[in-house]
């Protein structure tokens, strides 16, 4: 078990004490509650609709595939105080059980890969969290409100994908990098996104691990990283994710639904999870994040861009599954 954090010497490596200074934001007890559960519906059964929320008007239409991987159980997370998930970087909340894992997507949205992604991830009813670069989202946002309509969970993964640990990266550089690309999410959605955060290249400087906690935005790192960035192949992009999570047994997955090859490999990358016996989670937020108004008043200054969505929440992202 982890010592509190004044029992630990912060001059450590820096992925260590990230994860330490973690462990000095969250009680044993709060860690417990940053996870709740809620139960998911099978593959192939049409979800009962909640009796007293009939507004949304949408039961999770039912899943046309049989063999479909589907959801195995949907947690909530309370992201106060900015847990951190993934065991490359962060220790403390050993949440999913063997054969779990959450499949994460990168620096989308983006034509042609995003949209492949998530269908594929339709034709298997199941999902992930997509972290999406603050621009690529002006850039494109009617491929965001597609992942949100489509029921995902959405996060923001800096404005410009500037690494925050860089030789000339400023606290105050970084810190605008992260609040502006929650704020550019929530600009093309048209609502606060979840305040689930993942670093570029995972580098975790203390002093910004810190800052997410006073923000309340929860961190992701990842327990299988695809190297998909680097791949050849869409098939050398499913052995890598297979070999590391047969090994592990259970994780948080990381990929990019910015890369072809991964858009390639999802099909059967689903199908090979499926017949592994691996059960997909849904992780949501219990409360979207907070943007900063000076960050959204600053994005459409400087980026110009128009009011494009007025719409209510309910009619951009959809319940799938309570
Ligand atoms: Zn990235």
């Amino acid at each position: 078990m982890l010592g509190t954090a004044s029992t630990i010497n912060v001059g450590v490596l820096m992925r260590i004490a990230a994860a330490l200074i973690v462990a000095g934001t969250l009680s044993l007890g709060t860690a417990a509650a940053a996870l709740a559960q809620t139960p998911a519906s099978t593959p192939g059964t049409a979800a009962v609709p909640a009796p007293a929320a009939p507004s949304a008007g949408s039961a999770k239409p039912a899943c046309a595939n049989p063999d479909a991987l589907g959801i195995g159980r949907v947690v909530e997370i309370d992201p106060t105080g900015g847990p951190g998930f993934g065991f490359e970087h962060f220790k403390q909340l050993d949440f999913l059980r063997d054969k779990e894992v959450v499949l994460t997507f990168d620096d989308g949205p983006w034509p042609g890969n995003t949209p492949a992604v998530l269908k594929a991830l339709a034709d298997e009813c199941t999902t992930g969290i997509f972290f999406a670069i603050g621009k690529h989202a002006t850039y494109h946002p009617e491929i965001l409100r597609q992942v949100a309509a489509a029921g995902h969970t959405i996060g923001a993964h800096t404005w410009s994908h500037a690494n925050l640990n860089g030789k000339k990266m400023t606290e105050q550089l970084a810190k605008d990098e992260i609040e502006k690309g929650f704020s550019a999410v929530k600009w093309a959605l048209g609502a606060a996104p979840a305040p689930f955060f993942r670093f570029p290249a995972l580098q975790h400087p203390p002093a910004l691990v810190s800052y997410l906690g006073t923000r309340n935005i929860a961190m992701f790192s990842c327990d299988v990283d695809s190297f998909d960035f680097k791949a050849r192949s869409s098939q050398q992009v499913i052995d890598t994710v297979m070999k590391k999570l047969d090994r592990l047994g259970k994780g948080i997955i990381l990929m990019h639904d910015f890369q072809k090859h991964t858009a390639e490999a999802l099909p059967e990358l689903l199908r090979r999870l499926k017949a592994g016996g691996y059960k997909v989670v849904q992780m949501k937020p219990k409360f979207p994040v907070e943007t900063l108004a000076q960050y959204d008043e600053e994005l459409m200054k400087s980026a110009k861009l128009p009011t494009i969505s007025t719409r209510p929440v309910s009619s951009v992202v959809k319940t799938i599954s309570e």
